[in-house]
């Protein structure tokens, strides 16, 4: 079975959510909706303070060409624009809506019926894409539209659907490729048609071959011949990051995408199914990206399990449909073990990069005892990105940036597989991320000079 070639490594993959139907999460009594919910400039209020709005209703425009708009996901009354403490303790600027029910904007259809003819242009689908505020779902959040745009001088041959979810934990992505086959597989045909290219792979870890069968059964896939064009659906070995760009593109096709270089310049765009299915609302059925899927989960969680939420709910409404916050817990973590992040407190609202909430008990959150480094090389040996791990982190805990910069510090992906296999327990990733910030900033501040 095929997967990448350099690091990366094995860890549990506790899918204690795996194959729960989803269940949708009640409204909040106030949704908050951030204005920075992607990479890029972030969306500017159209709304004012007392203006009744809809569900599906645009309330900021895009900020400029990398951003994306803000929908309301509630119909209600817009009751302030200021800012709000987000879970790691930074102000943020948003629109809170007193919610007063879910009455959608009529362009919108809430039927349910699926819709698989798309006759629209490859212009007029980016369009779309981009009107409806669709970003990345995989956590990077780059404006889908932007990727569909690749530079004229890079020829794509190759659309690449990350669906590997390979952080341990996570199951919403393979819980919607259980229930809606059709929309993701409709969502692929129109990224092509998007793209005008005839070719995608979608990659799926082997510990969800039931999910590689419901889309490789999937009616849909018979009409593919008619339209000559090939969607390939591929089983991958478990290895973590399968999902990284760089990797799943040289686990599906053996492509090696240069240092610093875009998977365009190797014929590859990557999107994630969770964005697949987003474009095929978004395409289809004129709904904006107004709700996420997410997995909530813990060893002593009551009822792990997969929902859909609407944008704007606070994270404790979330956490009380899967049964409360267990006495044990020692720590809530927005996404998975690997890449997540640690939230101070659960009034953060859900928003486009939301993807899990794992809440891990005190035994298992409790910090280990930092050793010396033993120069056992188990960090250089499993980084997926060929970078020395030990020295970054040193170099990041002594504020050396400009050496950081040199030994390529833009090239690490935040996996986490160096903290993972450091026998020492140094925290190593988060050495390495603190400096990765400073050094971009420094790279970006020269570039606008
Ligand atoms: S240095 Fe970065 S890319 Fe390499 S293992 Fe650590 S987090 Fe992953
Ligand atoms: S894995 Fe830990 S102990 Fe081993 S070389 Fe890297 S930092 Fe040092």
């Amino acid at each position: 079975m095929k997967t990448f070639s350099m690091g990366g490594v094995h860890p549990q993959d506790n899918k204690l959510s795996a194959r729960k139907p989803f269940m949708v999460v009640d409204l909040p009594d106030v949704a908050i909706f951030p204005l920075e919910q992607h990479i890029g400039a972030p969306a500017k209020p159209i709304v004012a303070v007392g203006d009744k709005v809809k569900a599906g209703q645009m309330i900021a425009e895009a900020g400029g060409f990398v951003s994306a708009p803000v929908h309301s996901s509630v119909s209600g009354t817009v009751q302030k624009i200021a800012t709000f403490t987000d879970g790691w303790g930074f102000d943020k600027m948003a629109i809170h809506i007193k919610v007063e029910g879910s009455e959608w904007m009529e362009n919108i259809s809430t039927d349910n019926k699926l819709r698989n003819e798309c006759n629209l242009s490859s212009e007029e689908i980016i369009k779309k894409i981009a009107d409806a505020g669709i970003v990345g779902l995989g956590g990077a959040c780059f404006p889908t539209q932007v990727k569909l745009m690749p530079p004229k001088d890079m020829s794509v041959d190759t659309l690449i659907i990350n669906a590997v979810e390979c952080e341990p934990y996570l199951t919403h992505n393979h819980q919607l490729m259980l229930e809606k086959p059709a929309e993701v597989l409709m969502g692929v045909r129109i990224l092509m048609k998007a793209l005008n290219i005839k070719k995608a792979i979608i990659g799926i870890e082997a510990n969800k071959m039931d999910a590689v069968k419901s889309l490789r059964d999937d009616e849909s896939m018979n009409r593919q011949t008619g339209e000559s064009i090939s969607i390939e659906v591929v089983p991958l070995k478990l290895k973590y990051p399968q999902g990284g760009e760089k990797q799943l593109i040289e686990a599906l096709t053996g492509r090696k995408v240069p240092n610093g270089g875009i998977p365009a310049a190797v014929g590859c765009v990557v999107q994630n199914v969770g964005t697949a299915f987003a474009v095929y609302e978004a395409v289809q059925l004129n709904k904006p990206l107004v709700e996420v899927m997410m997995t909530v989960t813990g060893p002593s969680v009551t009822n792990p399990g997969n929902f859909v939420v609407r944008i704007g709910t606070p994270i404790e409404k979330v956490l009380e449909m899967a049964g409360g916050i267990p006495e044990d817990t020692g720590k809530i973590i927005g996404g998975g073990p690997m890449m997540g992040k640690t939230y101070s407190h659960t009034n953060h609202p859900v928003n486009k990069r939301s993807s899990g909430l794992l809440l891990l008990p005190k035994d298992l959150a409790a910090p280990l005892e930092e050793k010396n480094c033993i120069r056992c090389g188990k960090c250089v040996q499993n980084c997926p990105m060929g970078l020395a791990p030990y020295l970054l982190a040193t170099q990041g805990e002594m504020a050396l940036w400009d050496d950081m910069e040199k030994e390529q510090v833009a090239n690490c992906i935040e996996c986490g597989c160096c903290t993972f296999t450091c026998p020492s327990n140094r925290p190593l990733l988060d050495y390495i991320r603190y400096g990765k910030q400073t050094v971009m900033a420094n790279i970006r501040a020269r570039a606008s000079k």
